[in-house]
């Protein structure tokens, strides 16, 4: 007996009066004294089975004493449905199966949480995951996983990209946080690490004459792990020969226009935007814009810099800057909400928020309003493009503080005033990227993007005299003011790769010992070559509309690197320390104790002595 004859979702009235095979699991059983009606269910959807104990009394009791969620198979005849029971919302909903036979090829337990309830303890759900994937939701967010990637395929292919695999047992390649590192048997005392992104080996089958290499890659960064973070996720890995910055736009753009057609049937304009980074960060305060409302970040500097206002002269004569965002709709902010800005502005850093209101008669209230002359408050007004009903805000400080209150303050605002479409999207390029950034902490120059992109080519001799005004070939894609893809043109030359390696505090000697892999190719001939990755994890939650990176990974790890399903990670077993020519730690699980509740030092050797 053939388990199905097609899947749930499938039946429509076209089988009305054939015997029929149907499997799935039971999403809903409902007894009408008399007649048992089943939903029987898998991905396609849900068709109905109906029981009448006249007809198969064997089938009746079978029902009966199966649970929601067991695995059911029945054989019957396809029927229409009674006048007035079809059920025009569901594509099966003209018909039901009269059940001949019915059969539980396997039971279900008592559920731990019913699939319809989204308020569900997260890590109760991921220990049950085969059972929370079942929901349509989730079930949904991995078809449009698997469509993206089938369309990244066919997408790449067509172009004569290669799909080819990269190590996952390497050598670091740093793309800024901490690797992952797996210690080596047969070398005690070394370790692999675990891939940051396939960068270098992208780069090597560059140099190799591969051309166009593609991948959809498993990169891990042992990082703190924040709410949209996890430590290991999925990137499109893209390289190609012989291209310049808008060769890869373009790919990428054209790749990105298909999956919102194909999966979303939306047409994204094109050219999207190329923004470069100081205009993103003047006008928007951050290097990842949302640009699907306005409040653009205007430079008063030179208006109020004579006013009478102290806080906004001294900021001025000191260096620093004078910005301002007018906010539609915001003139009627309590004094509660502007002091509650005021607040957040403080958490960004500043040291408070000043504000004009400006009524719908175009009368300003404020409390600065007084220290500011006709002109002057005109010119903020003008220079913000602020009209009656809108609050202007403002903000006084060094250009990098104001950047950074301005630049959350725009989010934060767009979000309270509900400015963005839902329904819009907002895609943007953002280019010359600094190639290099100053680590106050190291107190030495650091690679914004990573050690392996191109500086412009103009720029290039500044590198050792001002390395903070060279200008990189490096390149975001900003969807929605989400960072989804980075990438640059990267260094085809030694000479200039070492350059960059002396520049961020690498001698000769270490730059050999870290990438000599890397240098060694290098030295034999390498195309102009660059890149992008996008990360394929982000894009599914754009196009799924989901909140958490959790909901569109099959298998996510939740805080503090904890995968509640397996339980990893766990304790090694002594043996495995001694196959690894480690150290059994004494009772490691102290050591993370002392970490996690810093215990009194006395407390914890009182109990190493226990342990020893
Ligand atoms: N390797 C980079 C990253 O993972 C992307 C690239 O430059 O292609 O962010």
């Amino acid at each position: 007996m053939p388990y199905r004859t097609r899947l749930c979702g499938e039946f429509d009235a076209a089988q009305i009066g054939d015997v029929v095979d149907a499997s799935g699991w039971t999403a809903r059983l409902r007894d009408h004294g008399g007649l048992v009606f089943v939903d029987l269910r898998d991905r396609t959807g849900v068709v109905q089975l109906v029981i009448d104990p006249e007809h198969a009394p064997a089938a009746l009791a079978v029902a009966q004493a199966t649970r929601v969620e067991s695995v059911l198979h029945a054989r019957g005849r396809v029927v229409a449905r009674a006048e007035g029971t079809a059920n025009p919302n569901l594509p099966t909903g003209a018909i039901e199966i009269l059940v001949d036979d019915l059969e539980e090829l396997a039971p279900s337990d008592p559920l731990p949480f019913q699939l319809d309830d989204e308020g569900v303890d997260e890590s109760l759900r991921i220990r049950h995951r085969a059972l929370d994937l079942r929901r349509d939701r989730m079930l949904r967010n991995l078809r449009v996983r698997t469509q993206v990637t089938g369309i990244i395929r066919d997408y790449l292919e067509e172009r004569g990209f290669w799909e080819l695999e990269t190590p996952i047992l390497t050598k670091s390649t740093p793309e800024g946080a901490r690797d992952f590192v797996v210690p080596a048997r047969l070398h005690p005392g070394s370790v692999y690490a675990l891939p940051q992104s396939p960068q270098l080996f992208k780069q090597l089958y560059m140099m190799a004459g591969l051309e166009r290499y593609y991948q959809i890659a498993r990169c891990f960064r042992d990082e703190a792990q924040r709410a949209d973070r996890q430590l290991e996720f999925t990137q499109l890995d893209v390289e190609m020969s012989f291209v310049e910055r808008e060769d890869v736009l373009d790919l990428a753009e054209g790749l990105y226009c298909r999956i919102w057609k194909e999966v979303l049937g939306v047409d994204l304009p094109r050219p999207f935007p190329r923004m470069p980074h100081a205009e993103a960060m003047l006008r928007y305060g951050s290097d990842k814009p949302d640009l699907r409302y306005g409040l653009e970040i205007a430079d008063v500097s030179e208006i109020v810099r004579d006013s009478g206002f102290a806080v906004f002269q001294g900021a001025v004569a000191s260096g620093g800057v004078v910005r301002a965002l007018a906010c539609p709709g915001a003139a009627g902010l309590s004094r509660k909400e502007l002091n509650e800005l005021a607040e957040f502005a403080k958490e960004w850093g500043g040291k408070g928020l000043a504000y004009l209101l400006v009524d719908e008669s175009g009368e300003i209230r404020s409390p600065i309003a007084k220290f500011l002359s006709e002109d002057e408050l005109a010119g903020v007004l003008a220079a913000t493009g602020a009209q009656p009903g809108d609050a202007v805000f403002l903000a006084a400080d060094a250009v990098p503080v104001v950047v950074r209150v301005l630049g959350a303050l725009r989010p934060h605002l767009a979000e309270r005033f509900a400015l963005a479409d839902p329904d819009g999207w907002s895609f943007l390029f953002v280019v010359d990227f600094p190639l290099f950034g100053w680590d106050e902490d190291e107190g030495r120059w650091v690679a914004e993007h990573h050690m392996f992109t191109a500086p412009r080519r103009e720029d290039e001799d500044r590198i050792e005299s001002d390395p903070g005004s060279v200008l990189s070939e490096a390149y975001d894609l900003v969807i929605n003011g989400s960072e989804i893809a980075s990438g640059s043109i990267r260094i085809n030359r030694p000479d200039l790769q070492e350059r960059v390696f002396r520049t961020v505090g690498f001698s000769a000697e270490e730059a050999e010992e870290r990438f000599g892999f890397l240098l060694r190719a290098l030295r034999y001939g390498a195309p102009p070559h660059g890149g992008i990755a996008p990360g394929i994890d982000r894009t599914v939650m754009l196009l799924t509309g989901t909140d958490s990176i959790r909901d569109v990974i099959a298998f996510p790890k939740i805080a503090g690197g904890h995968d509640p399903l397996t339980d990893a990670p766990s304790p090694a077993a002594d043996a495995q320390w001694r196959d690894l020519g480690l150290p059994i730690p004494p009772a490691h699980f102290i050591a993370q104790e002392l970490e996690l509740l810093a215990e009194p030092v006395s407390l914890l050797n009182q109990r190493l002595v226990g342990v020893l």
